[in-house]
């Protein structure tokens, strides 16, 4: 039956695919596609599990077949039988062998797979104790699942799916079909593991428009929506699904006639795309004849591709974050940082490079386990410029990769979240400290701008201060909305009043602007305002000439800048500021 849910749109277009729907708590499983040949030997590591906890199971109930009633209660001896019965039911194997062979999922996706199809039939059961038998059944497969972690399968590079027209999805349903992602959350590390874009979209209960799992969904350009509250529970597995970014909409098995519809949008975006990709070698200036800087933010090193692809002239904010995530503690050290910065500044040939020192925590905690060194508000905690500053040895590792890897090209060092001038002075001091050490081991480094992020409401009341020690500042419009209203950007329920438009942000993004012009120094927005296109013509008009952004984003801004006379659209601008209600001004 076709049905509908709703949910922030977060990255733009359509996909049409089959539903692979990650239970929550499940993100740790390795999701990869195999190789047909493979498909046996993980067939086997399956079984080679089950009969090993099966065998477990036999020798325990040996050892209490000896035991009186009170040291092996007769629970836990109908409970062994349950789970033996639950590990030799035909439809386990039976799904587990679909999921590997028809769709070529490795061993332990196959198995979650089919566990979650076989958690629904339980949850349908009309009589009780059927259905909590389905605890029964999690527990057995996370001990199949313990089992075969000892056992890897030969890591494998997943394919990229081809994208598919609606005319192919109709006619054919073979193992290339485009699979879709649904789950209940997904952290920014999740996300950064399905970026060898083995989905072609995904849906989440939970999450806000710049959080930053909708953040890394954008980078990687394929339709997301967020916060579709209970999509992982309505949404079975292997259904159809369409998903629609721009309306922030998905439909689950739709009719023949939606597919036509969707299938007729999806090759009018395709069509969209290609003409703007003839905007790529052409110079971004408006119809006065200002030039305006179109940069790129990225995640790793190896984006520097897409932004090059996309006619980036530089990057303007690369998230170096994501090098230190998801590493169970284990940092990368400075030969590994250096390399990795090294490989986006000659990835860029010769087009500068903007490295942000690390900005972990909030909702890009370093390690999932991490998540629950519950800080009451995480976003308000240790995280960023305060985390890197209460742990020196890190930092200056840091500081010493990036100045290695500026004597490759031309490199900017970006601080984020700063508020204090004694910060400001203590960050300074320790990229001092780094150029010493760096220079007492006669290492070669090169010489770098410093800038500072401007996040906090007090960073953008400072802004003498802040003017006074950094050649240049980068508007992080995603937090400093999220701090000047206190909304938490990753929270879907107040996501509604995550507005860029409100009179206070604009105001604080104004003054910045202006100072910075005034002073001659280099400023430029790398957060979501800057890749859209709604804000555009609002942040020229205030005086912004370099936004920084995700590849993807950047012809569609310069098909605005193209078509926009800066000097009209100043006073205009002034006056959707100075409005009561700036989003009506702006006709959002
Ligand atoms: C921002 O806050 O706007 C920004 C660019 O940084 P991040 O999204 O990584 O917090
Ligand atoms: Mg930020």
């Amino acid at each position: 039956m076709t049905f509908s849910l709703h949910g922030i749109a977060v990255a733009r277009g359509i996909a049409i695919g089959r539903a692979v729907v990650m239970a929550s708590g499940r993100g740790d499983v390795a999701h990869y596609f195999i190789q047909p040949a493979q498909i046996d030997a993980e067939i086997d590591r399956v079984r080679v599990g089950r009969n090993a906890v099966v065998d477990e199971i036999h020798r325990l109930q040996q050892t209490i077949a000896g035991m009186g009633p009170k040291e092996a209660p007769h629970e836990l001896t109908a409970l062994l039988d349950v789970h033996l019965m639950l590990l030799q039911d035909e439809e386990l194997i039976i799904g587990v062998k679909h999921w590997i062979t028809d769709r070529l999922y490795n061993a332990e996706w196959a198995l979650t797979t089919q566990l979650e199809v076989l958690s629904r039939q339980f949850d349908d059961m009309e009589d009780d104790y059927l259905r909590e038998r389905k605890a029964d059944l999690e527990q057995v497969a996370e001990r199949i699942l313990r089992y075969m972690k000892g056992v890897q399968s030969p890591v494998v590079q997943p394919p990229t799916p081809r994208r598919k027209t609606q005319q192919d999805l109709l006619l054919d349903d073979s193992i290339d079909v485009p699979l879709v992602l649904i789950a209940h959350d997904l952290s920014p590390a999740d996300m950064m593991q399905f970026k060898q874009s083995v989905f072609a979209g995904f849906v989440t209960d939970v999450g806000g428009k710049t959080s930053h799992t909708a953040i890394v969904a954008r980078s990687m350009d394929i339709p997301a929506v967020v916060g579709a509250r209970s999509a992982s529970q309505l949404v079975r597995q292997d259904d159809w699904v369409i998903i629609d970014g721009d309306g922030g909409v998905m439909i689950v098995d739709p009719s023949p006639i939606i597919l036509a519809e969707y299938g007729f949008k999806q090759r009018q975006a395709e069509l969209e795309r290609g003409r703007l990709n003839r905007l790529r070698h052409t110079p971004a200036v408006t119809l006065d004849g200002q030039k305006v800087e179109l940069l790129a933010n990225i995640e790793l090193p190896d984006d520097a591709a897409a932004a090059l692809k996309a006619g980036a002239v530089g990057v303007g904010l690369f998230r170096s974050e994501f090098l230190f995530m998801g590493r169970k503690g284990q940092l990368p050290d400075e030969e590994e940082q250096y390399q990795a910065y090294r490989r986006a500044v000659e990835g860029m040939e010769g087009m500068p490079v903007t490295i942000r020192t690390v900005d972990v925590g909030a909702d890009k905690p370093l390690d999932e386990s991490r998540r629950d060194e519950a800080h009451l508000n995480p976003a308000l905690g240790l995280r960023a410029i305060r985390w890197s500053l209460a742990e020196p040895d890190m930092f200056r590792t840091q500081l010493r990769a990036i100045l290695r890897a500026a004597a490759h090209g031309r490199v900017n060092l970006l601080v984020p979240m700063l508020a204090h001038a004694g910060e400001i002075r203590q960050t300074l001091s320790l990229i001092d400290f780094a150029r010493a050490e760096l220079d007492n081991r006669g290492a070669v480094y090169g010489a770098v701008s410093i800038g500072a992020m401007i996040e906090v409401p007090a960073a953008a009341l400072s802004l003498r201060t802040f003017l006074k020690y950094f050649d240049f500042l980068s508007i992080g419009t995603n937090d400093l909305i999220q701090y000047t209203l206190a909304i938490d950007r990753a929270d879907e329920s107040v996501a509604h009043l995550y507005d860029p438009c409100h009179p206070a942000v604009l105001r604080l993004v104004t003054e910045t602007i202006a100072e910075c012009n005034a002073q001659g120094k280099g400023v430029s927005v790398c957060g979501e305002m800057a890749g859209d296109v709604a804000f555009t013509r609002l942040l020229l008009g205030l005086g912004l000439r370099s936004f920084s952004m995700h590849p993807a984003q950047i012809l569609a801004v310069k098909q605005e800048v193209l078509r926009a006379d800066a000097g009209r659209l100043q006073p205009w601008a002034q006056e959707v500021i100075q409005s009561e209600d700036p989003a009506q001004a702006l006709a959002l």
